[in-house]
């Protein structure tokens, strides 16, 4: 079993990130002109290798080490931002969310702040399917102990 926050799965590879030092975070971050603001989309975590770094060379690329990124939780503190305005921003001079996809952001944040989610996520089509955990209610198949038997019942 993968160990929670510091054992990801590479969105490029599918191999085991084996310790944050080796992983990678990337997104892609934008001015769009209509909106008048900065939007950030396509967050990703991958190996700290030029074959999974699929995002390197774009140039709305924005990346970090993934050891950087979980410090201090300093991901989960931008993805905040992203999706709320900081407190201390005038709300008259805030310009609202900053994400593409609020759905892709939560799912980013689930990741990173779930244990046993990132393992569990893999096997989430083949758990809805059998309806094993998921049918109980919306907020039952996050626990982690619920993540955890889903890791048990379906990893071979
Ligand atoms: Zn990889």
């Amino acid at each position: 079993m993968l160990e929670p926050f510091k054992q990801f799965i590479c969105d490029t590879c599918a191999g085991i990130i084996e310790k944050p030092e080796v992983g990678w975070v990337e997104w892609l971050c934008y001015y769009d002109e209509q909106k008048g603001k900065l939007i950030n989309k396509n967050f990703r975590i991958c190996h700290h290798e030029t074959r999974c770094m699929i995002l390197a060379d774009h140039h709305h690329v924005s990346d970090n080490h993934l050891n950087n990124m979980l410090k201090d939780n300093s991901m989960v503190i931008q993805l905040y931002g992203m999706l709320d305005p900081e407190p201390n921003v005038n709300p008259q001079q805030s310009k609202g969310v900053k994400v593409e996809d609020i759905g892709e952001t939560v799912e980013f944040l689930r990741r990173l702040t779930l244990p046993y989610y990132e393992e569990a996520r893999q096997y989430w089509s083949e758990e809805i399917a059998d309806g094993y955990i998921s049918e109980a209610n919306e907020i039952s198949p996050y626990f982690p102990h619920n993540l955890k038997s889903i890791i048990e019942r379906y990893s071979r």
